[in-house]
């Protein structure tokens, strides 16, 4: 996922073999002409495979770390760069190869399912896929596995390998099969993400996706919307059935990447809302019952996500909780648009801060609290999980009422 890298404030000199990279992420962001950029950038990408293939995870990972801190615009080139050679291994054969996600949003108060799925659930998925959102050209091999996000791969260098494996199959029309029993345990939430993944192979130069497609009746090309519309109506019913039991939510499949952040982005809302709903049929209350008190935390100066914390009436006990995370071109800090004032010495996100109360609205909640206060990112010291704030600002373990009757899962 594009976001800011973990150690930004380590070390500020280039290894011997960071420094040629970062070089060829400089020009090309510094680039005056699209000759100039096409240089670069064939030479960056010449640069990337290899690195990928030879488990260079920590170059990659310092220079990121570096332009970070000392030229965003190079950054956000090479983190682009490395997440597309990731994805699209150049396997030969004239095809064109894509790593692809198709992300669910789902919550239940049972467990959410991952894991291994039945082989002809997984020939159903291929065919509705291919039907319904890839092109006409695209060759699509699904893995049989529904991962759960600890699951999906963690570094650069193991996306590209899984890339390069599925995209093999993709190219002989082979399948795969994962063995899931070496995959990471999947902890329970409320509400989650569970993505199929897969690669796609199309001739060179051929569009991947039913919206990059000439309509074939010569109207108007499909939207993204419409594709995903039909996604949702015309395949369901099969996730549906896979994932029995939980609420859904399909979004669009797309790349490794995109399909994630985005995922990542629609999931906050969601477990808001799911949040609101498990409440509201758990512990039998209306929402005008639920008190939300919303708080920014902080690290090193710098917005790292929102938490929210949910009470019921008077009581100061946070029974649940969700944390907000900031994404990609969202992290930090934004002066304030309406007001601009001067927000040097408490950082803010406006624009995400009103997201987040809005919704809180929408979903029936009145009693909302928008603490001034920045808090440190803080977690339970026994199981890990996030605290979250009351209304006098308190940082809490979150905690059902004892005599609330509920399966036995984990609830962040
Ligand atoms: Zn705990």
């Amino acid at each position: 996922m594009r976001r800011k890298p973990l150690n930004t404030t380590s070390r500020s000199k280039l290894s011997k073999y960071a420094k040629p990279l970062a070089n060829l992420a400089i020009n090309l962001a510094d680039s005056g002409s699209r000759l100039e950029r096409r240089f670069w950038k064939k030479r960056l990408f010449a640069a990337l495979t290899p690195m990928l293939e030879g488990r260079s995870e920590t170059t990659l990972n310092q220079t990121l770390e570096y332009l970070y801190n000392h030229h965003y615009r190079a950054y956000d080139q090479l983190a682009f760069a490395v997440e597309n050679t990731v994805e699209s291994p150049v396997l030969g054969k004239q095809q064109d190869l894509l790593l692809l996600a198709v992300p669910i949003l789902a919550w239940s108060t049972y467990n959410i399912p991952s894991g291994k799925i039945e082989e002809d659930v997984v020939n159903d998925f291929t065919k509705q896929l291919q039907k319904h959102v890839l092109s006409e050209h695209a060759h699509l091999v699904l893995t049989n596995v529904l991962f759960s996000p600890d699951q999906l791969p963690e570094s650069y260098t193991s996306a590209a390998e899984l890339a390069r494996q599925l995209g093999h199959a993709a190219l002989e029309r082979l399948t795969v099969r994962i063995d899931s029993e070496t995959l990471p345990a999947t902890q329970s939430f409320l509400s989650d993400v569970r993505y199929l993944l897969g690669a796609v192979a199309v001739p060179e130069g051929m569009p991947v996706f039913k919206w990059q497609e000439d309509n074939p009746a010569g109207g108007a090309m499909l939207s993204k919307e419409e594709v995903l519309e039909n996604w949702r109506t015309l395949g369901g019913r099969s996730v549906q059935k896979l994932m029995a039991g939980c609420n859904i939510q399909m979004l669009l499949p797309n790349g490794l990447y995109n399909a994630c952040r985005e995922a990542e982005k629609e999931a906050r809302a969601y477990s808001v809302r799911a949040s609101a709903a498990f409440l509201e049929n758990s512990l039998q209350v209306n929402p005008q019952q639920i008190k939300a008190s919303v708080g920014a935390f902080v690290d090193r100066g710098e917005i790292e996500e929102y938490r929210i914390g949910f009470s019921i009436d008077d009581s100061p006990e946070i029974v649940h909780g969700v944390v907000w995370p900031l994404i990609g071109e969202e992290y930090g800090n934004e002066p304030d648009p309406v007001y601009e004032k001067d927000i040097s010495s408490e950082p803010d996100n406006p624009v995400i801060r009103s997201t987040i109360e809005a919704l809180l609205k929408e979903v029936g909640i009145k009693h909302l609290k928008v603490l001034e206060e920045r808090f440190p990112l803080e977690y339970c010291e026994d199981c890990g999980s996030p605290l979250y704030p009351n209304p006098e600002g308190e940082l809490l373990h979150a905690e059902l009422p004892e005599d609330s009757q509920l399966p036995g899962i984990h609830l962040h």
